[in-house]
Order: structure tokens, then C-alpha cells, then sequence
């Protein structure tokens, strides 16, 4: 029996993360959920996993948590605890082997890096953690010998692809990207919000959605990759497959391809991330690959979504750019979102902030996490795009 603690556990990742947990009740526990403002949901995961111990952002959610268990007439109630201490207490649970990261943004960072320094693996779904501190995360994992499974489809094929392969010999991992909504565009200045969270393959949040049709989404993951297989920037490639049936590929020197395949359906990457380095028969109706029809490639288009070019740039700039990127994406969606500003504009705002910014050395966490709420600070600010 596995041991579990899920960080966003209410999330799209986290449902789905419990949706595969609870068809093998007999190889996983939950012992510890966290999530944020959802406390109803919250409410019946804990109903439903009686987890140990449950972590909410504030005082007032801790509240509507107790109320909404005492409606539900749980008698074994969890420990709760509030704030940000209460993840990394959750990612240290004594008894857990393994924490789900699915967070979103950079939330996520601290309880993955307490989760690591006390030996457990980390299956991480949440992006931002290692495009801030993916020379921390990745070196903190190897000290502890401890494994950082991906979550996310792409980087998922692209690990199963490298399953007994030495990385030595990859010439190029290749990302694939479905585009986004507004793929063969070139004017995006009147793109709307509901157009912009519409995705034509995946069911996501509205962050991510909104990364998908920025392309920020496979800048993010192009950093990921980097860090998670340990190959320089050069080598990581993005290529537009509409129908998001391969879910990335590694090209090695001998010029062999290996691709993964596979239902555009969350469930199977977290499953496999689960049970890694094992294969459980799983519960997806798998690819029937004589009425997939044609599968069909391009190159993208850097000049009308730049986003790709800015993860190029903030890696080669090094230290806390990447984060910076983040940041200032992060802001600039949330402004795009609340109808602040033009869907153009996220693109502008993440470019002026890198430009302002002097990167330094992204050693440890208090380096990022200034460097992070000065991107936030200047991201919010800007009022001209
Ligand atoms: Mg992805």
C-alpha cells in the first residue's frame, strides 16, 4: 500500500489524481489533501478518503471545511491546519512515500523542496515549480535519491520514451503542442476571453487554458524538460500536432524517433505516475489507432505567439529569469482574465518584465521567491502594452 499527500487537491489534476486512486483501493492511501477555496469539494474528498491530516489557505476556509464536514456527518475528522506551513506539513507526513504537486503557480515550490529533503518522491503536475527552481528541485532530488515523476502528458511520454535510454543519447526532445484555439492566426487583437478559454483538445483550468493559447503552456514546458531529463535548451523542440495523439517524442543520435501515444485523457499519465516504475492494468478506453485518421505536424509560429522565444531567452539569461517569466505571466493572465487588459498584452507585459529584470544566481528559495513578487509587483503595474 502506497501512502499519498495531494497538494490541489481540488484542482482539475487533483479530482483526476483521486478519480484514479479510488480504482485501486487496494494499492493507495490518502493521507493528507490540501486545497483552496473549494472547501465543499474538499468536504467530500475527505468524506471519501479520510485522510489524516487536511491543509486550507486561511482560517476562514478551515472554518467552512468544519462546517461542511459536520453537514456531511463525518465522524473521523482530520487534523486541519491553515496556511502555507500546513503543505509542507502535509508533504512531510511521516508515513508518506509519495506527494502529488498539483497545485497551480508557484505555491507549489516549498512543499515539493520539504517533500524531497525528507525522501519522498515527488509526482509533479505543477509546472511553476520547476521552471523557478528547476536547478534546485532537480539537484535537491538527487541529493535525497529521490525520483520527480511528471504528471504532465508531455513530459510523461517524453520520461516513458527515456525509460532505460541514456540520456547522453538523445539528440532533441521533441514537445508536441496542439496550438491552442488560435492556431494559424495572425491578428490576435481582437481575441476574446471565451474564445481564449476554449481549448479544442483539454478539459484544464483557466491559468493553463489561457498558457495554451498564449503557447506560454509549452514555454513553461520546454523549461520543464530541461531541467526534469537534464539536456540543454537546444535540444528541446516544440512541434504543432493539432490532434494531440503523440504527446511528445525523443529523437535520438542514431536518428531513431520514440513517441508515446495515447488517449488525450489526464487519467493515464497520472496513473502511470502513480505506479511508476510499475504498469497496473489501467481503466481508459485505449487509442484505436485504425480510426485515429490523419496525424498532422507543423512547425510553430514564433513571430505571432512569442512565448516560445521568451523560455529560449530566460534560460540562456539563467538564474531567476525563468522565474521572472513566470511570474509576470502569471500576473498577466490573471489581469487578462479580469478583463484588465487585451490578450496581446500578456505577451507584452512578460517581455517588459524580463527586460527590466537582472538575473541573478537561483540558488536558493528566498533569491526566487524575491525575484518572483518583484516580477508579480512590476507585472501589476505596468499600465501601458
Ligand atoms: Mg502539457
Amino acid at each position: 500500500m502506497k501512502s499519498l499527500s495531494i497538494i490541489g487537491s481540488t484542482g482539475s489534476i487533483g479530482t483526476q489524481t483521486l478519480d484514479v486512486i479510488s480504482r485501486f483501493p487496494d494499492r493507495f492511501r490518502v493521507a493528507g489533501l490540501a486545497a483552496g477555496s473549494r472547501v465543499d469539494v474538499l468536504a467530500q474528498q475527505v468524506r471519501t478518503f479520510q485522510p489524516d491530516l487536511v491543509a486550507v489557505p486561511d482560517d476562514r476556509a478551515a472554518t467552512g471545511l468544519r462546517r461542511a464536514l459536520e453537514e456531511l456527518h463525518v465522524d473521523c475528522l482530520p487534523e486541519i491546519q491553515v496556511g502555507p506551513e500546513g503543505l509542507v506539513a502535509l508533504a512531510t507526513l511521516p508515513h508518506v512515500q509519495m506527494m502529488i504537486n498539483a497545485v497551480v503557480g508557484a505555491l507549489g515550490l516549498k512543499p515539493t523542496l520539504a517533500a524531497l529533503r525528507a525522501g519522498k518522491a515527488v509526482a509533479l503536475a505543477n509546472k511553476e515549480t520547476l521552471v523557478a527552481a528547476g536547478e534546485l528541485v532537480i539537484s535537491t532530488a538527487r541529493h535525497h535519491g529521490v525520483p520527480v515523476i511528471p504528471i504532465d502528458s508531455e513530459h510523461s511520454a517524453l520520461f516513458q520514451c527515456l525509460v532505460g535510454e541514456d540520456v547522453r543519447k538523445v539528440r532533441r526532445l521533441i514537445l508536441t503542442a496542439s496550438g491552442g484555439p488560435f492556431r494559424g492566426q495572425k491578428d490576435l487583437s481582437h481575441v476574446t476571453k471565451e474564445q481564449a478559454l476554449k481549448h479544442p483538445r483539454w478539459v484544464m483550468g483557466a491559468k493553463i487554458t489561457i498558457d495554451s493559447a498564449t503557447l506560454m503552456n509549452k514555454a513553461l514546458e520546454m523549461i520543464e524538460a530541461r531541467w526534469l531529463f537534464g539536456v540543454p535548451m537546444d535540444q528541446v523542440d516544440v512541434v504543432i500536432h493539432p490532434q494531440s495523439t503523440i504527446h511528445s517524442a525523443v529523437e535520438f543520435v542514431d536518428g531513431n524517433i520514440m513517441a508515446q501515444l495515447g488517449p488525450t485523457d489526464m487519467r493515464l499519465p497520472i496513473q502511470y505516475a502513480l505506479t511508476y516504475p510499475e504498469r497496473l492494468p489501467g481503466f481508459l478506453e485505449p487509442l484505436d489507432l485504425t480510426r485515429l485518421g490523419s496525424l498532422t505536424f507543423e512547425a510553430p509560429d514564433t513571430a505571432t505567439f512569442p512565448s516560445l522565444n521568451y523560455a529560449r531567452q530566460a534560460v540562456a539569461a539563467g538564474g531567476t529569469m525563468p522565474a521572472v517569466m513566470n511570474a509576470a505571466n502569471e500576473i498577466a493572465v490573471q489581469r487578462f482574465l479580469a478583463d484588465e487588459i487585451p490578450f496581446r498584452a500578456i505577451f507584452s507585459i512578460v517581455e517588459r518584465v524580463m527586460d527590466r529584470h537582472k538575473p541573478v544566481p537561483a540558488h536558493d528559495l528566498s533569491v526566487i521567491t524575491e525575484a518572483d513578487e518583484w516580477a508579480r509587483r512590476t507585472a501589476a503595474s505596468l499600465d501601458r502594452w
